[in-house]
């Protein structure tokens, strides 16, 4: 069934649907009056609704009960992706809601080809919506501003693990399946851009407590290396 996070708390029976949800649900998803939704609301609540008219611009919807379903991770995971350019970022956005994560963020780290990314925060939050509704999450990810490798190492700190994807195996003095043997609130996660980590960087990780850690034997590339660990992650902590 058709997911739709929705920008309003669901208060009364009826809520009305307008823009760009309307439009899917009209015009690509051609529904029709008594056909079923999921909605989703802006307190995270789950429901299940009825269409009981879709004319003039926006569609009617009867809540018909409250729905019990939680998609998330039991444990928060942050994905730090140092800066490639927009299309890189938004394949990963939508990969990162499809695997988990809560939030995203891009850090400019010094081999970064690409120096500056408009931060386009509608095309972003529109990309996550859809990636969210289509892999039926329970909560939309959250985008959080660009970050220096500084500001990154300040936000860290309240969080309980720090990893840092490095595919300098001699260097990698961590196993990633033991560090996830342990239970976590947060989890914070930094893969490096097309040209990796610099030296200097990895050293002022690493006083500040972020884990290296190796991905396996191949080199991946940039946008691949965080949807590899959010699936090691997921698959640690879900499988029982
Ligand atoms: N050092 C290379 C490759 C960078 S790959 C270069 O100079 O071109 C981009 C990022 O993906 C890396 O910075 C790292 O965070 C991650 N990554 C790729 N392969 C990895 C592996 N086998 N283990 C851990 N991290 C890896």
């Amino acid at each position: 069934m058709q997911r739709y996070f929705i920008d309003q708390v669901v208060m009364t029976k009826e809520i009305t649907i307008k823009d760009a949800d309307y439009h899917h649900i009209k015009n690509v998803m051609r529904m029709e009056k008594d056909d079923l939704i999921e909605i989703v609301d802006l307190k995270g609540c789950l429901y299940l609704g009825r269409i009981v008219d879709l004319n003039n611009k926006q569609v009617i919807v009867a809540i018909e009960e409250e729905l019990k379903e939680n998609n998330e991770f039991d444990v928060e995971v942050t994905i730090a992706l140092g800066l490639v350019n927009r299309n890189k970022t938004e394949e990963v956005l939508r990969r990162a809601v499809e695997l988990g994560a809560s939030k995203f963020l891009s850090v400019k780290l010094k081999r970064s080809v690409v120096k500056h990314i408009d931060d386009k925060l509608d095309r972003k939050e529109k990309i996550v919506k859809e990636a969210a509704e289509q892999s039926k999450r329970s909560k939309l990810m959250l985008i959080e501003e660009t970050k220096s490798l500084k500001e990154l190492i300040e936000y860290s700190k309240d969080y309980d693990l720090k990893i840092c994807c490095y595919e300098d195996a001699e260097k990698n003095t961590n196993s990633l399946k033991k560090l996830l043997k342990e239970k976590y609130e947060k989890i914070l996660v930094l893969t490096g851009p097309e040209g990796g980590f610099d030296e200097a960087e990895i050293e002022v990780l690493k006083a500040n407590d972020f884990k290296m850690v190796s991905l396996g034997k191949r080199i991946l590339r940039a946008e691949t290396a965080p949807l590899a660990i959010l699936a090691i992650i997921a698959y640690e902590s879900e499988q029982s």
